[in-house]
């Protein structure tokens, strides 16, 4: 079959892999390079090359089965990080370091009240979303939730909705209006167990190096970079054709892996696709700023209080910065920035990313998406289409589109079943 992905990023590669043994496979990218989200900036300090990955950096070695069978199959070599957590309240200087496992962090559940009441605060939410989050429960926002949970509103507002909003990434504004169920999924089955932090991977060489070793099996995917699909049309053949600047090509089947926005924009003006571009354009965005500095003024000012995450709370909003330069001791941050609001000095790197606001609304939206899956042979891939748009959920999207166009595929079949023994 001649097959055409939208999308370079982990969706569009995975589903490219799982597909190029068999097929010819054509894979539009608009940006230079491929990855999408997947990016690594190179960064020199003091005479020192730096790959850093202000995209997606760390992935879960317990609830991602698919990604890590698929890293394991291709060679993907990677590193293992401890991550830590430091809550800085700008406002009364408090920094609080999670979890409490080096003697002095032990030391000021003892001598500062606020670091052990926002501990015991933190178990309280994880004890009561543990349900929520085991049955998928998406469908209860922030406000509603937090509103049910006895604590103060010192506690709730000053702490916990800063702190789940820099985790995430998310507006603060917008917070209350975001689903439970993603803002706590991570801490839920992240906790911490006895006195050691959980470990997660990291890819050896950053990220690029991930797709570079994905993209060097594939044999029968021509990649075009720099090449932005303007529009999908179906034609009386039953063909999918795609039109770029420049071009125009026909595809027995086409999986469209860009955001849903990007999907809608394609499909809006073709009558054959009109349902599925209703239901992408409905999906809300938001633009997510990285900065990749050395600016220590957005780092908490003691550095025996630096985490790997460092989520900084002003009083009306909060960031995370994350610390890149944790294994040598540099000082090289990625910090969630508001452009409007301070720039960090000492620049490397900006990208500015678009990320779903997951409500409940795009809950639901997902479910719709999936009734309009394969009409007219067009199949809908990436992030935002399963569960809480991590990686996991770009590699599960890959997968489900390829069980329907090719469910024979040896690739699909292998992944599948080393996945089900990561699954336990
Ligand atoms: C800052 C940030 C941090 C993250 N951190 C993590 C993390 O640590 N762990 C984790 O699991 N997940 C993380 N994520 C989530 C991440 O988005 C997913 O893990 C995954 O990388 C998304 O892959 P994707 O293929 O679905 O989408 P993308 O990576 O967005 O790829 C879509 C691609 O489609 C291309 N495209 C769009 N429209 C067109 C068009 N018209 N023509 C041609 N090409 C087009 C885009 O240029 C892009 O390359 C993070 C995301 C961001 C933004």
């Amino acid at each position: 079959m001649k097959i055409g992905i939208i999308g370079s990023g982990g969706a569009g590669m995975c589903a490219a892999w799982l597909l190029d043994e068999h097929h010819d496979i054509t894979l539009f990218e608009k940006r230079n390079y491929t990855g999408g989200h997947t990016h690594s900036v190179e960064v020199e300090l003091n005479g020192q090359k730096y790959i850093i990955d202000d995209g997606a950096a760390w992935f879960s070695p317990s609830i991602y089965p698919n990604f890590n069978a698929y890293l394991d199959i291709v060679g993907v070599k990677y590193d293992w990080l401890p991550l830590s957590l430091t809550f800085y309240n700008k406002e009364n200087k408090h920094a609080n370091c999670m979890p409490p496992i080096t003697a002095r962090n032990i030391l000021k559940l003892f001598t500062q009240k606020d670091t052990l009441r926002q501990l015991l605060a933190l178990n309280k939410v994880v004890n009561a979303s543990e349900k929520l989050v085991a049955e998928h429960e998406t469908s209860v926002d922030f406000k509603t939730f937090i509103d049910g949970v006895s604590l103060s509103n010192k506690i709730k507002n000053g702490f916990i909705k800063p702190l789940l909003s820099g985790i995430w990434g998310a507006p603060f504004e917008q917070t209350n209006g975001f689903s439970i169920y993603p803002l706590m999924k991570y801490i839920v089955y992240h906790k911490p167990s006895g006195l050691q932090y959980y470990k997660w991977k990291t890819m050896k060489g950053g990220t690029m190096n991930y797709i570079a070793t994905v993209r060097n099996t594939l044999r029968q995917t021509q990649t075009v970079l720099n090449s932005e699909v303007q529009k999908v049309e179906y034609d009386k053949d039953g063909k999918v054709v795609v039109h770029t600047n420049d071009e125009r090509y026909y595809f027995d089947k086409l999986i469209i892996t860009g955001g849903a926005r990007d999907a809608g924009m394609i499909l809006k003006n073709s009558p054959d696709y009109q349902r599925a571009s209703d239901i992408l354009m409905r999906f809300k965005y938001y633009k997510a700023t990285l900065a990749t500095h050395s600016d220590l003024s957005f780092m908490p000012p003691d550095r025996r209080d630096w985490s790997i995450v460092n989520v900084t709370f002003d009083g009306s909003d909060s960031f995370a910065s994350i610390w890149h330069g944790s294994k040598t001791n540099a000082d090289i941050f990625c910090s969630y920035i508001n452009a409007e609001k301070a720039q960090p000095q000492d620049l490397h790197h900006v990208s500015e990313w678009w990320l779903p606001c997951e409500t409940p609304e795009f809950y639901e939206l997902q479910k719709e998406l999936a009734t309009v899956q394969g009409v007219n042979n067009v199949y809908f891939g990436g992030d935002y289409t399963h569960d809480i748009g991590s990686h996991e959920d770009a590699i599960i999207s890959a997968i489900r589109a390829v069980e329907k166009i090719d469910p024979a595929s040896v690739r699909l079949n292998k992944l599948k079943k080393a996945a089900s023994i990561f699954k336990g």
